[in-house]
């Protein structure tokens, strides 16, 4: 009997753990599937965004979310500078290649031809004979090698800032000793191509390089996606969870940003979160906003404020994840600072329930997709998890490269966070 009394309580507990913990195989198979060749970097090239935009309406479908919009849609458009054709270097003959050995400059404009490289060192610009030889020089068909010169003061600032400025009109200009190379879509095109080698890569001498990069430029339609679960006690108050899930797309036809960590991470943990709570039906409603364009510059989330599907005075809490895939050293909070009530909440939540080493406060920061929800009005707050991870907005941010390690405790901290909401 007692031994049939044990198992009855172990399996109430073990029914307790599957309604309400969260499932990390799960969250799992969402970033591998993101960030999968097939969703092309969820950008621009092979409309990568709307696949996953599909992928996410299917999974708001799956867990019978109320679609809002049309059928989970909310469409909007943008433009975009994007590169679907070839991104080709050869340095007197050798290829480099787009992402491994150097990137351009957000919204770096069509090249194509051969051109000489020109180092150019601070010496050659405070010598005032050196300097005007070079600028004789038909600059159109060089590269300035300009390492040398930024940041610097030297004696003739005025002739750095134009060399930089290019109003000497070279082709291009190139930065050769980079630490890492971190790329960012842009909206319109650049005046002039600048080019950015991993340190070690560019040699000291070329004498000819070789250049072919298509760039193109559209109106990029994309979409929000937006589901909703009912409250059962107070429908028309709202939390909301959202997300980001494009990120940078392809640059050229074989180099792929996957996005893993920024922010499949985050778009995995809302999905995971949607599944709890359609199993577990809550006392107000909460709704899931999957985000387009926030790497473009908080299009998706700037467009919703401004067309909200529901009543944005109702939110009494608004939880944006970006970044969501360590936690060994703790979170941080974005608006910690204009909503200490909160804050204070979050970390009562969190010594409760022994989850993260910390929990750091920051301050209002135009960084993602929470900002324009604060300028609205909205109490709202931005979550990203720190932990030993530095790929960031490089090819290398990779499903492989995700521990996840402190998921779990994470999870179940949003969810304590999200029951303490204050009424409003
Ligand atoms: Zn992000």
């Amino acid at each position: 009997m007692r031994k049939f009394i044990l198992l009855a309580f172990f399996f109430h507990i073990l029914s307790l753990c599957s309604t309400t913990a969260q499932d990390i195989i799960y969250a799992r198979s969402c970033i591998k599937t993101l960030c999968s060749d097939n969703f092309y970097g969820r950008g621009y090239v092979n409309n990568g965004d709307k696949i996953a935009a599909q992928f996410i309406k299917e999974e708001f479908a799956a867990q019978k979310l109320l679609p809002l919009g049309e059928n989970y849609f909310q469409s909007l458009g943008f433009p975009v500078v994007y590169y679907p054709d070839r991104v080709d270097i050869e340095l007197d003959g050798q290829t480099v290649f787009a992402g491994h050995d150097f990137i351009m400059n957000p919204g770096c404009p069509n090249i194509n031809g051969t051109f000489k490289v020109l180092v150019i060192d601070s010496a050659m610009v405070d010598n005032s004979a050196e300097f005007e030889r070079i600028s004789h020089l038909k600059l159109k068909n060089y590269f300035l090698v300009v390492d040398d010169l930024k940041g610097k003061t030297l004696s003739h600032p005025k002739r750095v800032k134009s060399i930089l400025a290019n109003e000497m009109h070279a082709k291009g200009l190139i930065y050769k000793n980079n630490e890492s190379l971190v790329w960012s879509p842009a909206m319109e095109f650049a005046p002039f191509p600048i080019l950015y080698f991993k340190k070690g890569v560019f040699p000291d001498l070329v004498l000819k390089m070789e250049i072919k990069i298509d760039a193109a430029h559209k109106i990029h339609g994309t979409q929000n996606v937006v589901g909703m679960i009912k409250g059962k006690i107070q429908p028309d108050s709202f939390i909301v969870f959202t997300a980001h899930y494009d990120h940078l797309g392809m640059m050229g036809k074989e180099t792929i940003f996957p996005g893993a960590n920024d922010n499949a991470s985050g778009v995995a943990m809302m999905l995971d979160l949607a599944r709890h709570y359609s199993k577990n039906p809550p006392a107000y409603s909460i709704v899931f906003i999957a985000f387009a364009a926030e790497e473009i510059g908080l299009i998706g989330s700037y467009y919703f404020t401004q067309n909200p599907l529901i009543n944005l005075k109702k939110i009494s809490l608004l939880i944006n994840m970006d970044l969501m895939s360590t936690g060994d050293e703790g979170l941080t909070a974005v608006n910690a600072t204009e909503f200490p009530d909160w804050f204070n909440n979050l970390k009562m939540c969190n010594s409760i329930g022994h989850y993260l080493p910390d929990i750091s406060p920051r301050g209002k920061a135009q960084n993602s997709d929470h900002y324009y929800f604060t300028e609205a009005g909205v109490p709202s707050f931005f979550f990203y998890l720190r932990g030993n991870y530095h790929h960031y907005h490089d090819i290398e941010d990779t499903y492989e490269e995700l521990t996840l390690s402190k998921y779990p405790e994470t999870f179940q901290l949003m969810v304590d966070f999200a029951n303490m909401r204050m009424g409003r």
